[in-house]
Order: C-alpha cells, then structure tokens, then sequence
C-alpha cells in the first residue's frame, strides 16, 4: 500500500514543518495514489489557514515509521507507551494504545499527536486493509486523544464517554497549548482537538464483524470520562487509565470513586488487562493491587491530615512524606504526589 505524505508546515514559521499522513490518498499502487494527490492535499489543506503544505509524495507503508505493536491475543494489538510523565518524555508517546482486528478494525486510544496517530496508523495498514470503523477514545487526557484526527480521516466513528464532549470543551484547547509547548513543531503539526460521533452513557456493544466490543462508560473515577472496552472473545480489557503500572497513577477524577471502581472488578474477570499506562497485565490482581495499595495510602493519610485540622498548604507536604517510602515503586512519583494530594485534600475535606 502507498501513502499519500503532505509536507506540511507553520505558516508563520518555515522552518518548522512535518509529515501529514492523508489516509484518503491510500492507494494500492504508486500511480494509483499519485493521481488523487493535488486534489486530497488541497481539500485537507483548506481552512487550516495557519498551516502551508510544501509538497506532496506517495510513499510505500513499508518506508514509513510505523508503531511497534505486539499482538498480545489473535487480533489483538497494543503499543506500549513509556510509562513517564508527559513532561519527562520526548515526544508525549507514553499511553498505551490498542486494535482490535474483526472484520473491521477498531483503535482503542490515538496517542499525544497527530505524529503519534499515524505512526499508528501506518503499523495497522501493515497488518490489514480492513476499515477502521470505530475509535474509542478511554478518556480525555491529551496522551490518549490527539492522534485521533488521522483515524477519524480513515472513516472511523469516534466513540466516547457521555461525559467527555463538555470537559473536552473547556480543557482541549488547553491541552493542545500543553503539546505545543513540550514538544517541537514536528511531533504536533497537524494535531487537532478531536470531535466525538457517537457518547456512550451506560454499556454498548460495538460489533465489528466476528468479534464484539463491550463498551462501559464509568461514574467519576480517574476522570470524568473514563471509558473501558472489553473484547469478550479474546477477552481483553482495555481499562485505559483506570488501571497504572509502573507509572505514578492521577487522580483527575474523583480519589474514593476509583477505590470504588476497584473494589467492583468486572464478573467474570478478564484475563488479560490493558493499562493505560504500564505492561499489559495476566489477571485482576496482577492489573490493580499495587495501584490500590497507592489509592488506599493517599486517601488514608489525606484524612488523617483534614482529620487533624491541617491546613491544605502543610498536608499535601505530610502526605508526600507519608508516602515517600512508595515511590520507588512508582515513576515520577515526586512528580504528581502534590497534585494528588491536593486534589484527594479538596475532595474529601467535604466528606
Ligand atoms: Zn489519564
């Protein structure tokens, strides 16, 4: 398969330009892909008015970058993320993304840019030219959705939690400013806010031909938009940041609804469980003990903090000291045990 390849760069900046994958050009053969070329670049191009293409070619798949993917069950594929901080990584490739290949394709998470979405992208169509119908989207947090443009490009419906079009609203915007300023031009050029098809409110069942997806929109946990989809056959859980390994778990969400959300695993329990962070795990246990352990703590010493009448500025202090003896179980602990803290302080102070 060729690939239609836009250079595309800062109309403010000439300097900065990068690759801009247009999955419409796809084409079988070089000519083929050649022919559509002017005509799909210019139509991407329009109102993007603070962009300027530099050229178009058709480049083979195989001389593309591509994910590295690992096919965890039959059809089942994932990337794993560096488990960092955003702010320690190079280019934001730190979320754990997903396919699930049935007769048409479904991508669970589009990475931090759009960069990110097609190096994705490139790794599916090494795999198979079967449509890409749906893109489930776990939850709000700009590592996970600003890959999505190139999917959404492909066809596919973009499938999120009720609750994320409002959040995304406010925060989007923001998040994008948050990669511009963290990375350079080539890893964000291209990288737009996502715009959702279809919200999932309760359980839906996204059948992709041979297979189905059991979607579950979850109460205020991680996030206000977390969003789990559990591919019964092979069963795998993709938990998206409900579950953290390795990398310190945030609390952007609501600290007591997560201890909930783990003290309910899902009957019968998958086998295997994709993180959102973190390698895939074998089992509940394996997936959440120690992310519980670290909840458990942090919510335990938050309130024997308001239990004592400490003032918010002096407990998140005591509450990353009381904690301390975990974070070499955690990367970039020091990093986000204030932040936690103080999100848990201003939550439970109200119970
Ligand atoms: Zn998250």
């Amino acid at each position: 398969m060729f690939h239609l390849i836009v250079t595309v760069c800062l109309a403010a900046s000439s300097q900065s330009c990068a690759p801009v994958l247009l999955p419409e050009g796809d084409a079988g053969d070089l000519a083929n892909c050649e022919a559509g070329a002017a005509r799909i670049a210019e139509g991407w191009m329009e109102g993007r008015t603070d962009l300027r293409a530099a050229g178009a070619a058709c480049t083979a798949n195989a001389d593309l970058p591509a994910a590295p993917l690992q096919e965890i069950a039959p059809g089942v594929h994932v990337q794993l993320g560096e488990p960092v901080q955003m702010e320690q990584s190079a280019n934001g490739r730190i979320a754990n993304l997903g396919l699930v290949i049935g007769e048409t394709v479904v991508v669970i998470d589009a990475g931090v840019s759009r960069a990110e979405g097609q190096a994705l992208y490139v790794a599916l169509r090494r795999l198979t030219d079967r449509p890409v119908s749906h893109l489930v989207l776990t939850h709000l947090h700009p590592d996970h959705i600003f890959g999505a443009g190139v999917f959404a490009e492909a066809g596919a419906e973009i499938v999120v939690h009720a609750a994320l079009p409002d959040a995304l609203a406010v925060r989007g915007p923001i998040y994008l400013e948050n990669v511009q300023q963290l990375y350079p031009p080539a890893e964000w050029i291209g990288t737009e806010v996502p715009v959702p098809d279809r919200l999932v409110a309760g359980t839906e069942r996204l059948e992709l031909g041979g297979r189905a997806l059991i979607l579950t929109a979850h109460p205020l946990a991680h996030s206000e938009s977390d969003l789990t989809a559990h591919d019964t056959g092979a069963d795998v859980l993709f938990a998206g940041d409900l579950v953290f390994r390795q990398l310190a778990p945030v609390v952007d969400g609501s600290l007591p609804g997560w201890l909930d959300w783990l003290a309910a695993p899902p009957r019968p329990q998958p086998r295997l469980i994709v993180p959102g962070h973190g390698p895939v795990a074998e089992g509940w246990d394996q997936a959440v003990a120690p992310q519980r352990h670290f909840l458990e703590a942090l919510a335990a010493s938050v309130r024997q903090q308001i239990a004592a009448a400490v003032p918010m500025s002096l407990a998140v202090e005591a509450v990353a000291d009381a904690l301390s003896p975990l974070s070499g179980d955690w990367n970039d602990f020091d990093a986000t045990i204030r932040r936690n803290a103080t999100a848990a302080y201003k939550e439970l102070e109200w119970e």
